[in-house]
């Protein structure tokens, strides 16, 4: 059986093939396509999540992720960070992402929540944001005080919109 790009087909195909090999391509799971209503973009398997809106498959919105050997955070932890983050975005004026990462470092030997975090927006990510000296630096500090982050972890905070 011949492989090929899906996207050669629908380059060849009329508006109407295409409905028709989307459909089909959907149907055998090669795409799926975003529930999100106001997008609704095709997307390849191999995609967690639509690369437009940041919606994963089954149409959820980035949530909090937090590492499965964490233990739950204490509500009044998850609530100050998400403050001190949405405040640090509004103090710059700079545009609140949907959700940042932040992931445990080990470079005093000790096992911390890194005060540098990962951005999402929408589907795409903007790397290496520091928030050195800055009141979720403090939270992220009472976070590891409370438990420690282990080897490789990653913390997600998603931002109200
Ligand atoms: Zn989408």
């Amino acid at each position: 059986m011949p492989t090929f790009e899906l996207s050669e087909l629908l380059n060849a195909a009329t508006d109407e093939e295409g409905t028709i090999l989307r459909r089909v391509a959907i149907k055998a799971k090669v795409l799926w396509q975003c529930r999100n209503s106001d997008c609704g973009l095709d997307m390849p398997r191999t995609e967690a999540r639509c690369t437009s809106c940041g919606h994963d498959r089954d149409g959820r919105p980035i949530g909090d992720r937090i590492p499965p050997t964490y233990g739950a955070i204490p509500d009044e932890l998850l609530t100050a960070l998400r403050a001190a983050l949405a405040e640090w975005f509004t103090e710059r004026s700079r545009p609140l992402p949907d959700a940042v990462t932040f992931t445990y470092t080990d470079m005093y030997e000790s096992h911390d929540w890194s005060e540098w975090g990962t951005l999402h927006f929408g589907g795409h990510t903007e790397p290496c944001c520091n928030f050195d000296g800055s009141d979720v630096a403090e939270t992220l500090i009472e976070l590891t005080e409370w438990e420690a982050p282990h080897w490789c972890d990653k913390l997600t905070i998603a931002l109200p919109r």
